[in-house]
């Protein structure tokens, strides 16, 4: 009898920061630091919310109970605001006679999730007041003639940024594209010279995920010095470049940082024993609540489509943490969608800006 009124008391309590925890996980940042709200729940406990990280409990039990509150990483928010400052960007680029910034998104082929991201880029495009420009190639387009092409993308002086969408069809050596893309025109920070200026730390286009990612943990003021990151996933465009910033002796940065790829034995404990874990492996659901530790910070990179007979589209999207399970556990976590998505956005057309800025005036 004694058990079954602990669990129910346990059960209680669950229920009850749970429900906390969401409502204060959608809560604007600027309206939890140093608040201080007390309310008495119809269960009986005492809530004290001291700011969005901390919930104390106070009842009958002796200590007050003091549970870590996740925070949402509001990748929507956080992207509209800089898009925001590129709109007043742009305006200061026709103060100073520039024309505005002018990316071309080059899509070869059917592929649905691509042609989903690209239109996005191009919506956004036009939101914040750039030029942008799809080129629509045939699945069959040869990389002989798309090389082509980019070369002429290259040499037009109206071209200020050029991002080919990958993946790209297995006749085309997608290393060989990236590759011909003038590296000062290479918003996504694929090409090897910018690559390398990023492991240099010199100034350079940082890959867009990783970059959305480290202006993300910036906005958020996610306290990065000295902890231990953990990356599931080494692909050139998210895991390897994320390590390389996070390493780095910037702020965000200085992690010492674990990177893990499908041949790591282990990898449950090593996700355990970080502060901050970014997941970034396309296997969705992968990241379960026993694989996280109390108070971590996670980052869901993971986009994948599953059929779902139940939405318009026919599918939805999936990251690669077990939210529901996983998130209570953590101080902040990014949701998926509307995390890191719309921060690789952002942060392709900070990089568009930057190009047509040091074009005009460097
Ligand atoms: P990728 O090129 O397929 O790389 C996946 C990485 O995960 C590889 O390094 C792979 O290891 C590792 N991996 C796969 N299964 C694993 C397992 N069971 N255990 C440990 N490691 C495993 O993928 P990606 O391009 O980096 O993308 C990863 C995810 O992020 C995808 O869902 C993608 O759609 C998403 N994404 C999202 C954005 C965004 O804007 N939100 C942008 C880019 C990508 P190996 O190297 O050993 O094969």
């Amino acid at each position: 009898m004694q058990a079954k009124n602990a669990a129910k008391r346990r059960n209680l309590f669950t229920q009850l920061v749970f429900s906390k925890i969401g409502r204060i996980g959608e809560r604007k940042q600027s309206a939890e630091a140093g608040t201080q709200k007390s309310k008495v729940e119809p269960h009986g406990f005492k809530l004290l919310t001291l700011n969005a990280q901390l919930l104390v409990v106070c009842s009958g039990f002796r200590p007050p109970l003091i549970f870590a509150l996740m925070q949402l990483l509001n990748g929507k928010e956080t992207s509209q605001a800089i898009k925001d400052s590129l709109k007043l960007g742009v305006a200061q680029l026709a103060t100073h006679g520039a024309p505005v910034p002018h990316l071309v998104a080059v899509l070869v082929g059917n592929n649905g999730a691509s042609e989903t991201y690209v239109a996005s880029k191009v919506k956004s495009c036009q939101e914040v007041g750039f030029k942008s420009t799809l080129i629509r190639l045939e699945e069959e387009t040869t990389e002989l003639k798309l090389l082509e092409i980019i070369r002429e993308l290259n040499t037009d002086p109206d071209v200020d940024g050029i991002l080919v969408q990958l993946p790209l069809p297995a006749h085309i050596s997608s290393q060989e594209v990236i590759n011909a893309i003038d590296p000062s025109k290479d918003v996504d920070g694929f090409h090897p010279i910018n690559v390398g200026r990023m492991v240099l730390g010199q100034s350079t286009f940082l890959p867009a995920t990783p970059y959305g990612i480290m202006l993300l943990l910036e906005h958020y003021k996610v306290e990065t010095a000295g902890k231990h990151a953990v990356i599931i996933g080494r692909s050139n465009i998210v895991g390897r470049p994320m390590s390389v910033l996070l390493s780095g002796s910037g702020n965000p940065g200085n992690c010492t940082v674990t990177i893990c790829h499908s041949g790591t034995k282990n990898l449950a404990d090593f996700c355990r024993s970080a502060d901050i874990l970014v997941a970034a492996l396309g296997r969705p659901g992968f990241v379960k609540e026993d694989m996280v530790k109390e108070g971590a910070v996670v980052i869901d990179v993971g986009i994948t489509r599953i059929k779902d007979a139940s939405k318009k589209s026919g599918y939805r999207i999936s990251g690669d943490v077990d939210f529901p399970a996983v998130s209570p556990k953590c101080t902040f976590i990014t949701p998926v969608p509307g995390g890191v998505g719309p921060m690789t956005i952002a942060a392709l057309l900070k990089n568009t800006y930057k190009a047509c800025a040091q074009k005009h005036f460097d």
